[in-house]
């Protein structure tokens, strides 16, 4: 057997986060058994689906480099397909024509909740003669069709919460087929699933009442339904389902902060799952390596965002110098600085110089920018603390000594102040500081020698007399 599982996005909002990872545990269970991993967008409901969402939907896989192997396929494209099935299931005598209005149901449903009883559709319409459904027919009255729930238990053997089951008394006869002749969710998901070959069906806990629904469909049908594995859901520091209350949750935007796809992915990939010996950083075939159903969790998996600020510093770390020059283009050009028109090597210096401090992409021309203009403002409170009398003086006589240094190299330049903290029994502190402050406005930075590095001799005398 073939492993076939698929995502199946509808297109009425952005890629969450959620169905992210469910994309990529689909994509790590497909590639670890050889199979493939199928992209269907599910755009039935027409008018809350749009195609902007579908390209931000692909964007974002794109992006995740979770490379479907089949797809996109659009169910919009399918429309008269699912109903082609109808005389085959009204075959079966499972399901039936249903003549109540939105507005009857309405009403009767008010009178049950009265009662403080569960309302479920109260089979009106599921024995009405032939001769009342012919009247009904040729009078046009529209009509959806439900399937109809015998009495017993439905269960399933989940790949991560084992057997669950439950009583069909609390499975309604569910539409299948809209008045408009549309078919809904659940029926559309069986045909397409069965008729794509899926055998895996991977998706968040909160389908689980859809499966129940979903086990009816296949039972008319008489096929066997694949196996399915629902994953737990993603919660919020408050345990709350993730959500747009609870901040950023959208692929992109993760993208646009200047996450690195890799970092998103192996920090998604561990909300919910992880590899037995705790490992936190695990490239993308590592993951499918150690990827198995019996390591996902049952309950619900903490979005952390300071964990994803944490990863993410770890892969800007690790990426050379010359790949985040790439990257970082973009994010340098959206605040005003267009590192192109700069000597490479200097912007790869900058770059490295404050690789380990940068949460996002998106930080770094704040954290270098005063490698690229001129400083007229400095930090209140360092000025108070570092530029005193004292400390002035050691910076006055500081500029002379550089003056003389041929190669202005850090270690040249590092070499220079320790030799003259020694020689005047001083802290490092007392020169380091008020230089840094001189040269970037600011107390905290990249290490300062390497920063004079990159200024140069005459840059960094410059900016010290100023500041004198
Ligand atoms: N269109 C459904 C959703 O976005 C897919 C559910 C499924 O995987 O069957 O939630």
């Amino acid at each position: 057997m073939t492993v076939r599982v698929r995502i199946a996005p509808s297109p009425t909002g952005y890629l969450h986060v959620g169905t992210a990872r469910t994309a990529l545990y689909n994509y790590l269970f497909a590639k670890k058994n050889n199979g493939k991993f199928i992209l269907r967008i599910e755009d039935t409901d027409v008018e809350r689906s749009s195609k902007e969402m579908t390209d931000i939907i692909i964007e974002s896989l794109k992006w995740l480099k979770l490379e479907y192997d089949e797809g996109p396929f659009f169910q919009s494209d399918y429309f008269s397909h699912y109903i082609d099935h109808i005389p085959q299931l009204e075959k079966t005598g499972g399901i039936y024509r249903c003549f109540c209005t939105p507005e009857e149901l309405e009403e009767r449903k008010k009178k049950v909740i009265e009662q403080k009883k569960a309302w479920k559709y109260d089979r009106k319409c599921l024995n009405l003669s032939k001769e009342e459904i012919e009247k009904n027919l040729n009078e046009k009255k529209p009509y959806v069709w439900r399937v109809f729930i015998p009495e017993g238990k439905t269960y399933f053997d989940d790949l991560i919460h084992g057997r669950i089951e439950r009583d069909n008394s609390e499975i309604e006869d569910f539409i299948i087929v809209r008045s408009d002749k549309t078919p809904v969710y659940n029926f559309a998901v069986v045909v397409d699933d069965y008729r794509m070959g899926v055998t895996h069906v991977i998706r968040g806990d909160d389908h689980i009442s859809n499966t129940f629904k979903q086990l009816h469909i296949y039972r008319l049908f008489g096929v066997e339904p694949p196996k399915f594995a629902h994953l737990p859901l993603i919660l919020d520091e408050k345990k709350a389902k993730l959500s747009k209350r609870s901040g950023t949750v959208s692929v992109l935007a993760f993208r646009d902060m200047g996450v690195l796809p890799e970092a998103f992915v192996n920090f998604i990939a561990l909300i919910g799952w992880s590899p037995k010996d705790n490992r936190e950083i695990l490239s993308i075939d590592e993951m499918i390596q150690l990827f198995s159903f019996e390591n996902v969790a049952k309950k619900g998996g903490v979005f952390d965002y300071k964990k994803l600020e944490w990863m993410n510093s770890k892969y800007i770390t690790k990426t050379d110098d010359e790949k985040l020059y790439e990257l970082l283009k973009p994010f340098y050009k959206e605040s005003g600085i267009d590192i192109e028109n700069f000597e490479k090597e200097k912007i790869l210096k900058i770059i490295f110089s404050v690789k380990e401090k940068a949460r996002y992409l998106k930080e770094f021309p704040y954290l270098t920018e005063f490698f690229f203009k001129e400083i007229s403002d400095y930090d209140k409170k360092g000025v108070e603390k570092f530029f005193t009398p004292d400390r002035l003086s050691h910076l006055k006589v500081l500029v002379k000594e550089l003056e003389n240094v041929e190669k202005f190299t850090s270690e040249n330049v590092e070499k220079l102040y320790k030799d003259y903290v020694e020689k005047n029994g001083i802290k490092g502190a007392d020169v380091i500081h008020p230089t840094r402050l001189a040269l970037s406005g600011r107390t905290e930075g990249p290490s300062l020698f390497l920063m004079m590095e990159i200024f140069g001799k005459e840059e960094t005398l410059k900016r010290l007399t100023k500041v004198l």
